[in-house]
């Protein structure tokens, strides 16, 4: 088959740091997308761009390549401000589930698009994947079918959506080359613009969990996630969120939907809850619904007061093919063969949370994927007992381990003695919501 261009040539251009027309870039996309580039060229091209930088051009070449990869939905003829919210990524959260079924229940559509669990973060998808015989492989017939009948739907990228960044995501997630601001942009962005939404809220995780390690690096990838989606007529609110540790308790993916159902039932620990009803009051507000966003809020927390939320869960999970018994009785879920605890070696508080080593100990013990085809053990995880400024005495539980690798105990618990910090005085608390981006500009942000 003969090229338009020398795939060589291009990561050439790109090793040398030179940089790509928006046709070359154009082409690489399609190209590998209909796989004629093959998967150690695209690492390489990753690499060299990764290492050497995209200017504005090519950053927005991609994006736009990789969304027409694909086919954008229209969705025009369902009533209603059609929202979504999308994560940089982060360890342990699990808002998604929590805030779909508590904004559709407001009235306000939601078409979600996700992905898989990405280097040391989780991902929806396989969350989801989690809950037995729940289908995230929707075709586009489907897709529609179901936000019509239940204002939202929870799919995986079909072939028809952003179908570049499927395959993108999965090569990055093994290659290293994550943490790239237009790389992550594109990948967002792609899919959201794609999905058939009129806004997006964000939530753009920092900290050693995240992708993006300081509070400017956040605001960097903040406006250019915004600033993309303004360019496309998509209302876009982002919030910097604290990642210096991880989200609620559960890490892994049947305990984070477990979690997830304690939430949507008014329990569930108080970090999830409280971003959960900022992220659901914005979506509402955005949606239409409320004047602002307080007014958001507090309908958002009506709506797990009320259980209509929840009821919402039910029914979306019915509909998608998952068993609901076990969502009605989360207890009757198989556990993992082995549980082991970690426990304080000394008394103080939890002054600090490697939280990225914490989400790769996850990921050891079968929460996670280190290639594209490893497959993921839903019971496996970490519960958290403590978090940054609890107290701990000697000898007390810090968390709970859970896998079925019985040859990986003694790794991950020396990996996670080395993850957390105890000393004698109480830390500061941690902020959950620095900041908020939005078509204003960014500006501190108090909750
Ligand atoms: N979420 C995505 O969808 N893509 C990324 O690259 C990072 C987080």
């Amino acid at each position: 088959m003969s090229s338009k261009y020398n795939i060589v040539s291009l990561i050439r251009k790109k090793r040398d740091q030179k940089s790509l027309n928006a046709d070359e870039i154009s082409y690489l996309i399609e190209a590998y997308s209909n796989s004629e580039i093959e998967d150690y060229q695209m690492s390489a091209f990753l690499m060299a761009g990764y290492l050497n930088g995209l200017n504005a051009e090519e950053s927005s070449a991609l994006t736009y390549s990789m969304l027409h990869s694909g086919e954008i939905l229209d969705l025009s003829h369902i009533p209603g401000v059609k929202v979504d919210k999308h994560s940089t990524g982060g360890v342990g959260d699990k808002l998604s589930l929590i805030l779909a079924p508590i904004v559709a229940s407001a009235g306000v559509p939601v078409p979600m698009i996700s992905g898989r669990g990405l280097g040391h973060t989780g991902g929806t998808l396989d969350k989801l994947a989690s809950i037995p015989g729940f289908s995230t492989d929707v075709d586009l017939t489907r897709y529609k079918e179901i936000i019509e009948k239940h204002g939202m739907v929870l799919a995986g990228q079909t072939a028809e959506i952003a179908p570049a960044d499927k395959k993108l995501y999965a090569l990055r997630d093994v290659t290293a080359t994550v943490e790239y601001i237009p790389f992550i942009a594109g990948s967002i962005m792609s899919k959201k613009l794609a999905e058939g939404i009129d806004a997006l809220v964000l939530d753009v995780k920092v900290g050693n969990g995240a992708f993006m390690k300081t509070t400017e690096q956040a605001i960097e990838l903040a406006e250019t996630l915004v600033s993309i989606g303004e360019h496309f007529n998509k209302k876009t609110i982002a919030y910097i969120t604290n990642m210096h540790q991880p989200l609620g308790k559960a890490i892994g993916n049947w305990l984070e939907v477990k979690e997830s159902i304690d939430c949507l039932k008014g329990s569930g620990p108080s970090d999830t809850n409280i971003l959960s009803h900022l992220l659901s009051g914005t979506m509402i507000y955005l949606g239409g619904k409320a004047d602002s966003v307080d007014t958001g809020i507090e309908m958002s927390r009506k709506q797990v007061e009320n259980g209509k939320a929840f009821q919402k869960w039910v029914d979306i999970v019915e509909e998608q093919g998952g068993d609901i018994s076990y969502i009605n009785d989360p207890k009757k879920y198989p556990t993992a063969g082995f549980e082991f605890e970690l426990l304080a070696s000394r008394k103080g508080y939890i002054q600090a949370l490697d939280t990225f080593s914490i989400g790769m100990a996850a990921l050891e013990l079968g929460a996670g994927r280190k290639i594209i085809s490893d497959t993921i053990d839903p019971t496996a995880g970490i519960v958290l007992e403590k978090k940054i400024g609890d107290k701990i005495l000697k000898g007390e539980t810090i968390l709970r381990c859970y896998t079925n690798k019985p040859a990986m105990i003694d790794i991950v618990t020396e990996q996670l003695f080395s993850a957390i910090t105890i000393g004698n005085e109480k830390p500061a608390t941690e902020v959950l919501v620095t900041h908020i981006s939005d078509s204003q500009g960014t500006r501190a942000f108090e909750l």
